[in-house]
């Protein structure tokens, strides 16, 4: 059956429900779960290269606060929607539970094609973003970071932007993570999320009796954490046989030379025309029919969908994108009996490694690049083991798992602080 509609933002309330019914929680947690607690819609004014004002609309989206200040990134894409970043802004409350960090979730957003702006245009709207937002973030907050198309810079602007509407004459360098390392960043955050992907599918391999450099893999999406895991995965022994981005799809069956095609890529910004031998250029769709032990989509959401599931050949699927399977293809995908490492694990590293940002900038101490990884691959991996605890005591998947964690970690709170009362008649006082 065709998939009705593939609103983010509903997959996201029915993966709640499905995690509440499963532990036998009650609605009212579920209908406190099912919304965020704040929705911010912005207009932002800019100043465009030839004179004129263009306004832009932006969004952020605090999901929920119950365990401390919101956090989560701020994409610029001209397919940005409320419910996209209403969407967002949930699983990233979901994936700092199941990574243990002291933070609810939180998404920003800008309806904007950030390749038909100039540099000058791209800091006044990263500014005009910034000042638009500015009462509801900070350190202790809601803490913003980089995701589709923002970047160490794009941060940079951003905290000089906060830094001097607070008008205090000092830099607030933990309002922001996902900064450049010369600037208050942190070694090893450009790389967390795909590292954390590589180490999530190192884990699963071993869960499925394989090791990884007996592995192929491929990988949808080359930003930031497509190229990283592609990178990582092959550091770590995959052969990685197929790397796709939004012109192409490149598959070498003999295995690709990541570290080579990311450079090509810095230069020509797009796959389309990057040659190794052996190697052939493909359609980018076509790289969900490459076979392969492991598929790794860290795109956009929605990337497999009851169109595509059927024809995907893989044993193994490593979430590093947020919300690229839909519910409909999970379906499809755990019948056939493929493992998938859902999002909020997946590609949890980098708000791990945002964490251990924001620790060094409110404590002014720094550590090594080795110091950083080491950290990340211990928290995520102490994560993956918690779910694959709850996955076999309770005989679910791995995602069902992953929420269910989530959901027993957040209720505690959400009662100790009076936030929400499951009050039976039996319990009235006569
Ligand atoms: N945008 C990233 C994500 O979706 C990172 C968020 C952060 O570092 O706060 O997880």
């Amino acid at each position: 059956m065709a998939e009705k509609t593939l609103n983010p933002f509903e997959i996201a309330q029915r993966q709640i429900r499905k995690a509440v019914d499963e532990l036998n929680e009650t609605d009212e947690l579920y209908y406190f779960l099912s919304e965020p607690m704040r929705t911010l819609e912005v207009s932002i004014p800019v100043t465009m290269d030839d004179g004129h004002t263009k306004v832009f609309t932006g969004y952020r989206v605090q999901h929920n606060d119950a365990i401390g200040p919101t956090k989560g990134g701020i994409r610029f894409h001209p397919k940005v929607t409320k419910d996209e970043v209403k969407a967002l802004a949930t699983w990233m409350t979901f994936k700092c539970l199941v990574v243990g960090l002291p933070y609810g979730g939180a998404k920003g957003g800008v309806i904007v094609d950030p390749k038909e702006l100039s540099k000058v245009e791209l800091e006044r709207l990263s500014r005009g973003y910034a000042n638009a937002i500015s009462p509801i973030i900070g350190p202790k907050k809601d803490i913003p970071a980089p995701d589709v198309n923002t970047d160490g810079q794009v941060m940079a602007w951003m905290v000089d932007e906060y830094s001097q509407l607070r008008g205090t004459g000092q830099t607030v360098h933990a309002v922001f993570t996902g900064k450049p390392v010369e600037f208050g960043g942190c070694l090893g955050r450009t790389e967390a999320t795909g590292y954390g992907v590589a180490l999530m599918a190192r884990e699963a391999v071993k869960e499925l009796g394989m090791e990884l450099d007996v592995t192929t893999s491929t990988v949808q999406g080359f930003g930031n954490v497509g190229s990283y895991a592609a990178k990582y995965l092959s550091e770590l022994g995959s052969k990685v046989i197929g790397i796709s981005d939004f012109s192409c799809c490149i598959h070498n069956p003999k295995g690709l030379n990541i570290k080579k095609a990311m450079e090509y890529v810095k230069v020509n910004k797009l796959l389309t025309g990057y040659e190794e031998v052996d190697s052939t250029e493909l359609s980018r769709d076509e790289l969900f029919l490459i076979e392969s032990d492991l598929i790794a989509p860290c795109a956009l959401e929605n990337a497999i969908t009851s169109k595509n599931a059927e024809d995907i050949k893989t044993k193994l699927i490593v979430e590093g994108a947020n919300g690229p399977t839909t519910p409909e293809a999970e379906k499809i995908l755990l019948r056939k009996g493929v493992f998938i490492v859902p999002d909020i694990l997946a590609n949890a590293g980098g708000v791990t490694v945002s964490y251990l940002e924001w620790v060094q900038n409110l404590y002014h101490y720094y550590w090594s690049f080795k110091e950083i990884q080491d950290k990340q691959e211990d928290k995520m991996v102490e994560a993956f083991e918690n779910i694959i605890h709850l996955m076999r005591e309770k005989d679910v998947d791995m995602r069902s798992a992953a929420y269910m964690i989530a959901i027993q970690k957040i209720a505690i709170p959400l009662r100790l602080r009076g936030w929400i009362y499951e009050e039976k008649p039996e319990d009235k006082v006569k």
